[in-house]
């Protein structure tokens, strides 16, 4: 009279996770490891904020175990195409999604919430969180839990495979940290707003950006006023996303004779970041060697 029958461990192989951003597919990836597929709805290299949703993308969705979003507007996107596949588990709150931006100390937060404006908004609170490699830890723990809600039986990998990358993580964080130590301080100009929560990281200084609001070019005013206030300030590089117009920055980048430093948002965006600690290392590195090769 032994109960043999263990459970079958639920087949987590045959689970397939669905993350909006690049860089939260491969946060998924490390910690599902072999136990997931995961794809992303915003393709690697594609600018977030102008993304619309292609028709693959509701068959995509209808076939996720697991849905994972960044949250706060930046995939504001979603819930329509959500509410397409008509699927309550995948809807907000439902037990098949996951909104990582949850236990994320979130800076620029305002009053409201202003979300659907036509383009990633940065209402309630600035969104490009996963830029600072500490709010990984928030994220993964994220992740875990709703890997292991759905799979129970595959716990122990699930934690397993997190403990490994938080611990490489550790090491790369306390390197990113003594790299880029010599410019703290330093004052950039960035095309977009992305940087907030990488500056207060490795403590840099994002003063101005090119763009007035996401999305929208700047006037020839506005360039004349961000010069004026970079040489004011001493500005020592241009940040640019790789998909923003160029010639903006370049300009400003000119006129104040600083480099233009292309830096990848996300997971993809650039060679050499292909995943998320690559992200870091690509970042960090190029970014010291443009502010080092300034350096008295
Ligand atoms: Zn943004």
């Amino acid at each position: 009279m032994v109960a043999t029958a263990l459970a079958a461990a639920p087949a987590l192989a045959a689970m397939r996770v669905v993350a909006t951003t690049t860089d939260l597919a491969a946060l998924v990836a490390v910690i599902g490891g072999d136990l997931v597929t995961v794809e992303s709805i915003v393709p690697a290299g594609a600018d977030p904020e102008a993304f619309e949703p292609r028709p693959g993308d509701l068959g995509k969705l209808r076939r996720a175990g697991l849905l994972v979003r960044v949250g706060l507007g930046y995939d504001y996107w979603l819930d329509a195409l959500v509410n397409q596949t008509g699927e309550q588990r995948l809807m907000r709150g439902g037990e098949a999604t996951l909104d990582a931006s949850a236990g994320i100390p979130l800076l620029e937060i305002r009053g409201q919430s202003i979300i659907n404006e036509g383009g990633h908004a940065h209402g309630m609170a600035n969104p490009h969180y996963w830029l600072d490699p500490e709010n990984a830890i928030i994220v993964t723990a994220g992740i875990a839990e709703a890997l292991v809600r759905i799979a129970p039986g595959h716990r122990d990998r699930i934690l397993a495979n997190r403990e490994g990358f938080l611990s490489q993580l550790e090491t790369r964080r306390t390197l990113w940290s003594r790299t880029l130590a010599p410019f703290a301080g330093t004052k950039l100009i960035a095309y977009h707003n992305s940087w907030p929560y990488f500056a207060r990281r490795f403590r840099l200084n994002v003063i101005a950006f090119i763009e007035p609001k996401t999305g929208v070019a700047p006037s020839p005013a506005h360039l004349v006023q961000l010069i004026s206030e970079g040489r004011r300030a001493q500005v020592r590089a241009i940040l640019h996303e790789p998909f923003d117009p160029e010639d903006a920055s370049r300009f400003v980048a000119q006129k104040l004779g600083v480099p233009l430093v292309r830096l990848a948002i996300s997971v993809g965006s650039l060679e050499g970041t292909n995943d998320y600690l690559a992200l870091f290392d690509y970042n960090v590195a190029t970014l010291a060697k443009a502010l080092g090769a300034r350096s008295p």
